[in-house]
């Protein structure tokens, strides 16, 4: 993309009403714009991260053998009654009546069509496991709309449900999203915690919240120091394997790892003073396992292999795809703007040239930032007539890993300078070499 051709409307000054570091950035970035209180227009540079973002949690579930599918925003309230949430879930759900007089919400999550999907397809034990999964936006009227996309009123999420026979079985589901989640987040560059959490209004025994540990997170969270060493990295993982991805749990759940919430002191303080660690995080996605809850008022029953009616085991999954972005940028800036993971950047490279309309740079970006293409590397050619540190200050606050400054001064001994956004060193060397290393750190992705 020539960022001439580009729409990506940078602000110089703070938003005087954005009060963290993220909501900050995505602005001044140009990536998102308020339409409403906590609802956001998404700019093309924000629109491409969360595009990314949704890919990788479509991989991932897709690969712990969950099916995508899609449900409609909008939902009629019968179901709602059925379950006895439409009394239950207060104002924050968004009330709608149709012409008709009909009642109508827009879904701040979907376990009752779900349900109601599964109830009228699925009769047998034969049929399952299952888990079905969408990414669409949910509307949660939330009091205090802030910070931007992290607490937004519509939102984008990814929310899975899993229906199984027996509680064993619907634990290995739970088991199988806690991996799935992990490697997801893993592939994001982030570390998100699992903590034991509050099952709050969706009800049920077992579930864990993911955290990032950013200062400006709404939740207080303590844990045991040991737990950041642990790393999925590149084991294989078979996902129907029950005991790999039991001891996947153990391992993550063994270290004390809670919110404030469910904290409790005494516990804490068994662990070794030098490694109790108490911060702030951001809840960046939830697993539920809530046995018959909705099965049970929903009458969603299979038969198991004894030939008996037995209500189905349920559990739901929730990221938090848009909050994602903010909680990555919470987790990965500095003064000067974003630095993305290479596993999210909107572009993978940014070209800047010095001298605009100069015949050898011009000519020399040219071509750099075809092969750049060619490549598969996604670049953003800076190609505005705009004095150097404008379009440094530029590339700086949009965030891109890497960095190509293409001068006359360089060109004249054949070389162009390779800076990295992170370190902020900068290296010079032939345009072939500097593809070749981007070619290299991009493959790993
Ligand atoms: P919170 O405690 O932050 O209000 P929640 O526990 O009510 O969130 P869940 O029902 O667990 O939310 O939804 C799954 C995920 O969706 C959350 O982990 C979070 O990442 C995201 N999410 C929830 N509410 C919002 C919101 N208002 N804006 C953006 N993302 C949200
Ligand atoms: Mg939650």
């Amino acid at each position: 993309m020539r960022l001439s051709k580009y729409f990506l409307p940078t602000l110089k000054e703070n938003p005087a009403d954005a009060q963290i570091a993220s909501h900050r950035l995505m602005l001044r970035a140009g990536m998102i714009r308020q339409a409403a209180s906590g609802i956001y227009s998404w700019l093309p540079m924000g629109f491409k991260v969360l595009r990314k973002l949704e890919n990788i949690v479509h991989e991932e579930q897709i690969r712990a053998g969950h099916n995508p599918m899609l449900m409609p925003t909008l939902q009629s309230a019968d179901l709602w009654r059925e379950s006895g949430r439409y009394d239950d879930y207060g104002k924050e759900m968004l009330r709608i009546t149709d012409r008709h007089g009909r009642d109508m919400l827009y879904g701040p999550t979907n376990e009752e069509l779900i349900t109601d999907i599964f109830r009228d397809s699925v009769q047998s034990h034969k049929d399952l496991p299952l888990t079905l999964y969408h990414i669409q936006w949910k509307f949660r009227d939330e009091v205090r709309p802030r910070f931007g996309v992290m607490r937004g009123r519509e939102f984008f999420m990814k929310d899975g449900y899993n229906f199984d026979v027996d509680k064993p079985s619907a634990m290995h589901a739970y088991n199988r999203h806690l991996v799935s989640y992990l490697r997801t987040y893993e592939r994001m560059g982030l570390k998100a915690i699992p903590m034991r959490a509050d099952s709050g209004p969706i009800g049920g025994d077992d579930t864990h919240e993911f955290l990032v540990l950013a200062d400006t997170g709404e939740s207080e969270v303590f844990y045991d120091k040991n737990i950041l060493d642990l790393h999925l990295g590149d084991r294989k993982i078979d996902y129907d394997d029950w005991d790999q991805c039991a001891g996947i749990m153990k391992e993550w759940t063994t270290p004390y790892a809670r919110t404030d919430e469910t904290h409790d002191e005494a516990k804490f303080n068994e662990i070794p003073e030098e490694r109790r660690m108490s911060s702030r995080g951001i809840e960046v996605g939830q697993i539920f396992y809530f046995g018959t809850k909705y099965s049970d008022a929903m009458n969603a029953k299979v038969v198991n292999s004894d030939n008996k009616e037995v209500p189905v085991h349920m559990g739901s999954h929730g990221i938090g795809v848009s909050r994602l972005i903010g909680a990555i940028i919470e987790a990965s800036h500095d003064d000067n703007g974003i630095i993305w993971p290479e596993a999210v950047t909107p572009f993978g490279v940014g070209i800047v040239n010095l001298k605009q309309g100069d015949d050898d740079t011009d000519g020399a970006c040219e071509a750099l930032y075809k092969s750049a293409t060619a490549l598969g590397l996604d670049p953003l050619y800076d190609d505005r007539k705009e004095r150097a540190g404008a379009k440094f200050a530029s590339m700086d606050l949009i965030g891109l890993p890497w960095r190509i400054t293409v001068g006359p001064r360089g060109l004249k001994n054949g070389v162009v300078e390779l800076t990295n956004r992170k370190s902020g060193e900068s290296e010079e060397m032939t345009a072939e070499l500097a593809l070749e290393k981007l070619a290299k750190v991009y493959a790993g992705i």
